[in-house]
């Protein structure tokens, strides 16, 4: 937007003509005309940058930040994250162990420090703290994130063996029980 000074022409509200007309800015006030003269009746009057009641004529000059509010987007949700500066050291952390050892992630699983996990969205990172029963810091190629472990609903204690009843394969089909085909495992 150009900036407007005296002698130079913006639309305003007329008190006159009761309308948007052109004006030529006669006197300014920072960066804002105080006064205008209107091209239509050549009238002086306050600058107003819209009709009364509305909110042009309220906010002569519209804030020109708007994107002040995103900046901490980046950060990672957990707060005793150490931030790291220069290369990720996962990377140097997968290089040396390879991909080989990751476990996929399940929050029921637990994990223990230096552990490598393989999650579905972030990919395989590596366990690096783990901040709270139940909650695991893994640092993955872009953030560190605060993820769920252990979180297997609580087992109860293994109760007197029961016989536990047959699975449906186990039952023998018949008389002429066919053992079934186990291909050796070399
Ligand atoms: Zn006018």
């Amino acid at each position: 937007m150009e900036k407007l000074k005296a002698g130079g022409e913006t639309s305003a509200y007329c008190t006159s003509c009761k309308d948007m007309r052109h004006h030529v800015v006669v006197a300014m006030s920072g960066d804002v005309p105080a006064k205008v003269e209107c091209l239509s009746c050549h009238k002086q009057h306050k600058f107003k940058a819209g009709p009364p009641g509305t909110k042009a004529a309220k906010v002569a000059k519209i804030s020109s930040g708007g994107s002040a509010v995103k900046t901490k987007s980046a950060r990672p949700a957990a707060g005793s994250v150490p931030a790291f500066s220069g290369p990720n050291p996962l990377e140097a952390i997968l290089a040396s162990r390879g991909t080989s050892s990751a476990r996929s992630y399940s929050p029921a699983e637990r994990y223990a420090i230096g552990e490598l996990v393989s999650h579905p969205s972030f990919g395989i990172g590596a366990v690096t703290a783990t901040p709270s029963p139940g909650k695991m810091s893994v640092l993955f190629r872009d953030t560190t994130r605060l993820l769920l472990h252990e979180r297997a609903p609580a087992v109860v204690a293994p109760v007197a063996k029961l016989a536990p009843p047959p699975r449906r394969e186990d039952i023998p089909t018949g008389p002429a029980d066919r053992p079934p085909k186990v291909k050796p495992i070399l």
